[in-house]
């Protein structure tokens, strides 16, 4: 079966593209009716905000304010809001269609959706950022509602954010209303675990397909890009299972042990440098893409989009990738990638611990109540190895990788979901 729109393939990928060609694929699999596969590739709902805010020195900035859901068929909403200059509204398209699948394969009851505002939050005053994301709030506030879509913090934006958006809402409506965004201070109501959600995540799938490739984790070499907030607790949870984590970078550089670097060290190095690892002396100094092509078992991108490209992906010695961040690997890349027999758990599945978390988040504010982390952390755990299981167990039927059996399970319970509830 074809659809009428194949995804562009030009040189260079963009992440809306490379989801698009993936969906398409794991469509054809499906054999996904053609109309449902029309109701799918769009949002529901996309919204143009203007925020005009006064700025410290007086004088009136104009920003502009985005909000897309892509689907609310399966539940409210959910996704973060991002603050940067590249926001535009492509993007925060192809953001909010990520979320939809990510919610499915994990099987919370969450559609997706992603905000997004065009500004420079490393140049803005704490008042200015108040003042643009109440603004932001007020302009969206019959879209959210946490039985309609629920915001979180995304690149730019943080637990400060989020209790600004969500005391602004609840004086809205004159009551305290804090299940309408989650990762939210814990004081407000925020859930605990929820900081090292995503890297616990991407620890519980890596030791899963660790497992299926009969890697020992006790004997496992594994290199980490990226050492924020995905990153330094994927390489902290894995190196406390016995994974020897060889490698690290950060923006500036890369860092390489042969022994295995001190994850602890590198985190207190890291916290007492203003997030920088410049200096670090628990391991050499090395090119920072050199990481990607080192031999180890395991590789775990957990910084930017598209390092794994058509360019570079032949030279990748790992045996399994685990995707920490959104989109490191172009669709390109999947297929030389496969053909060298490298598995990779792709980010929809790897890195949706967070949006788990998010839910339990929202779960306990809409209960009036608060879990210890301990019970968090194993209901996440069981969420996530299910997940991976089901994953697994669609690639092994349908015969293809990870990446297309994660769109698969998606793209089939929203479908299918579409159909029993009909109305068109
Ligand atoms: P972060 O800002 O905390 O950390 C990013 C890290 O990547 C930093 O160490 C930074 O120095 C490094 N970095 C940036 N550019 C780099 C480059 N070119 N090479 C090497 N390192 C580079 O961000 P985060 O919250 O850890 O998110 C990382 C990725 O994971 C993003 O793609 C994000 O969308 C995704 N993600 C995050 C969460 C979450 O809960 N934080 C959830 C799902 C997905």
């Amino acid at each position: 079966m074809s659809y009428i729109e194949p995804a562009p393939i030009k040189d260079k990928e963009n992440p809306l593209e490379s989801m698009m060609s993936r969906f398409q694929i794991a469509a054809e699999h499906l054999g996904l009716n053609q109309q449902i596969y029309n109701v799918l590739k769009s949002p529901v709902k996309q919204v143009i905000v203007t925020l005009p805010i006064t700025m410290d020195n007086g004088q009136i900035e104009v920003f502009e304010g985005y909000r897309v859901i892509h689907s609310n068929i399966l539940g409210p909403s959910k996704g973060g809001i991002r603050m940067d200059m590249d926001v535009n509204l492509d993007e925060v398209k192809a953001l909010a269609a990520w979320m939809t699948w990510k919610c499915a394969v994990v099987d919370i009851p969450f559609g997706g959706a992603k905000g997004g505002i065009k500004c420079d939050p490393g140049i803005m005053s704490a008042g200015e950022m108040e003042r643009l994301t109440r603004s932001y709030t007020m302009a969206l506030q019959e879209i959210f509602g946490p039985d309609r879509d629920i915001p979180a913090p995304d690149m730019g934006t943080g637990p400060r954010e989020m209790a600004w958006l969500m005391d602004q809402y609840s004086r809205s409506y004159g009551m305290t209303i804090n299940a309408v965004v989650t990762g939210k201070p814990v004081v407000l109501g925020g859930s605990l675990g929820r900081t090292e959600a995503t890297g616990r995540g991407v620890m519980v799938t890596a030791l899963a397909a660790m497992e299926k490739l009969k890697l020992n984790p006790f004997k496992a070499t594994c290199a980490v890009q990226g050492f924020g907030n995905v990153g330094s607790w994927a390489a902290l949870l894995l190196d406390e299972r016995g994974v020897k984590i060889v490698a690290l970078s950060d923006i500036s550089q890369a860092y390489y042990n042969e022994k295995g670097i001190n994850i602890s060290d590198a985190v207190a190095y890291q916290q007492a440098h203003k997030g920088s690892l410049i200096g670090f002396s628990g391991a050499e100094v090395m090119p920072a893409d050199e990481l990607l092509f080192l031999d180890v078992d395991v590789l775990v991108p957990a910084a930017v989009e598209d390092v794994i490209t058509v360019h570079n992906a032949k030279d990748i010695k790992a045996r399994l990738i685990v995707e920490g961040s959104n989109g490191p690997t172009s669709a390109k890349a999947d297929k030389i990638l496969n053909d060298l027999g490298i598995l990779s758990v792709p980010d929809i599945l790897a890195n949706a611990g967070g949006v788990t978390v998010s839910y339990f988040e929202w779960v306990q504010n809409r209960l009036g109540y608060k879990w210890t982390g301990e019970r968090v952390n194993r209901r996440s755990d069981r969420i996530m190895k299910d997940a991976f299981n089901n994953v697994y167990e669609t690639a092994l039927q349908y015969d293809v990788s990870l990446r297309i059996a994660a769109y698969i399970v998606a793209i089939d319970k929203v479908a299918k979901t579409y159909t029993f509830r009909g109305g068109f």
